[in-house]
């Protein structure tokens, strides 16, 4: 994996356990020589990671709505800053630029961005690994929720294995790295549907 777009807040949470976090992980990519494609904001823990990976010499590439341009809120010392039309636009470059995706905490648009990434591949519109970063437990919910959708059979057991979670990045590359891709619904017969 030489790049992965790399989904994380906007906000800015009280407890600076997750910007530290998103520092670290930035400063960590950075030194591994992977780059880092993201949404191009410079508030939250998107700007935290965004300064941390360029800081410690590493790519990072932004790719961003015009409207979010406009609201001033785009980092404006990137590697390389894409504007966009749209969400849609944005969400088709992420999966273009980058070989893995990884969500860290984040609210309403970082799980957009996550159940695009999984629902993509599960339908086959790309191979690459979805990787959730649980640090201290903040997707426990979401994990068994995962866990849930399969007991109950909305999610095909081909599919299982799609979301990949570490609770350290090392932890989650790795499992990332030996990543195998699974059978998508574009490939599957109707009746197995
Ligand atoms: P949220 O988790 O709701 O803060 O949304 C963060 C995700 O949505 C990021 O990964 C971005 O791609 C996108 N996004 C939401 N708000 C912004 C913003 N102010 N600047 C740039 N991207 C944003």
């Amino acid at each position: 994996m030489k790049r992965l777009a790399i989904y994380c807040g906007s906000a800015t949470p009280a407890d600076p356990f997750y910007l530290e976090l998103a520092r670290e992980v930035g400063r960590m990519l950075a030194e591994r020589g992977v780059g880092v494609v993201y949404g191009g904001g410079r508030l939250g823990l998107m700007g935290a990671i965004a300064d941390s990976a360029l800081a410690a010499g590493g790519e990072v590439i932004g790719v961003i709505p015009q409207a979010l341009v406009d609201a001033e809120v785009a980092h404006r010392g990137l590697s390389e800053l894409h504007v966009v039309p749209g969400m849609h636009q944005r969400k088709q470059l992420f999966t273009d630029l980058a070989d893995g995706f990884v969500t860290l905490p984040g609210g309403t648009g970082t799980m957009d961005e996550l159940w695009e990434a999984l629902s993509w591949a599960q339908l086959g519109y790309h191979a690459d690994p979805v990787g959730l970063l649980n640090a201290r437990g903040y997707y426990d919910e979401l994990v068994a929720f995962w866990a849930k959708m399969g007991e109950v059979g909305f999610l095909r057991a081909q599919h299982r294995e799609l979301l990949i979670v570490g609770e350290t990045l090392e932890q989650l590359l790795d499992a990332m790295a030996a990543h195998a891709p699974t059978q998508p619904i574009v490939r599957m017969a109707a009746r197995d549907l």
